[in-house]
């Protein structure tokens, strides 16, 4: 399970994080809702290691890791960004960090196989970035943030730069996904409306500080202040 407590993170004098705690359990599909600036990125890069919290524990099955390197966490972060390899091949691409933590060849052909088809990209081991749609990217950029199953994938509006529908589709199959590798996922994203139908549960933000978490059924039914009912009823 993901423990996060007291965590604080402070540029100079803006307080992006105010004493945050919640907890994950493993298997869970949670999302992160609120406005531009209420601190969901700075969040999710504390978590991943990119950014060392002011103060405040992150405990990744049972050991704090603040101050652990981002790879030593058993965390892998997709962007809205991919940054694929261009000049690799999708299988070359799903399997770089297999190659560079030294599991061997057969090995990683089985395992970027499993991938392609969890994504469904079966047929695609050959191709590079440029010969492929958008959401085939994301697909092997998803590939590739699962094939060392860490104990958390973070997304940070991983799917923003896609039109809606397929957005939209994304969002569903991530959720079959996640199912499917019982991985857990943190997931930031402004898409409201697919994130309270594909989530376990939700946290609603605001400058830095949990207004509420709960399922959607409980930030619609019963909001704990008005600007949950406001944020939460802005997608109807
Ligand atoms: P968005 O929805 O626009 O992506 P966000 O919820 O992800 O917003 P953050 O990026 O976490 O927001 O930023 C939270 C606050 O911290 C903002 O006020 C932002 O200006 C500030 N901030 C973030 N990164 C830095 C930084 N490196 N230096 C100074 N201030 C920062
Ligand atoms: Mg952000």
């Amino acid at each position: 399970d993901i423990t996060i407590h007291g965590l604080r993170k402070e540029f100079g004098s803006v307080l992006a994080v105010d004493d945050v705690d919640f907890d994950i359990t493993e298997g869970e599909f949670i999302s992160i809702l609120g406005p531009s600036g209420s601190g969901k990125s700075t969040i999710l890069r504390m978590i991943a290691g990119f950014e060392s919290p002011t103060a405040g524990e992150i405990r990744i099955g049972g050991d704090d890791v603040v101050g652990n390197p981002p790879f030593e966490r058993d965390v892998n972060m997709m962007f809205q960004d991919l940054a694929l390899f261009p000049h690799l091949t999708v299988a070359e691409n799903i399997a770089y960090g297999l190659k560079q933590g030294g599991v061997p060849a057969d090995e990683r052909e089985d395992r970027v196989q499993e991938m392609l088809e969890i994504v469904h990209l079966e047929g695609y081991d050959d191709r590079e970035p440029h010969e492929l749609s958008g959401g085939e990217q994301q697909r092997v950029a998803l590939a590739r943030a699962l094939v060392n199953e860490p104990k958390l994938l973070l997304f940070d509006e991983p799917l923003a730069s896609l039109d809606r529908k397929l957005r939209q589709h994304m969002q569903i199959e991530l959720q079959q996904i996640q199912h499917e590798t019982g991985i857990t996922f943190l997931y930031v994203t402004h898409d409201q409306e697919v994130a309270m139908a594909v989530s376990d549960r939700l946290i609603v933000l605001n400058d830095g500080q949990i207004e509420q978490i709960g399922t959607a059924e409980e930030l619609y039914d019963e909001p704990n202040n008005s600007f949950v009912a406001n944020f939460i009823g802005d997608i109807n």
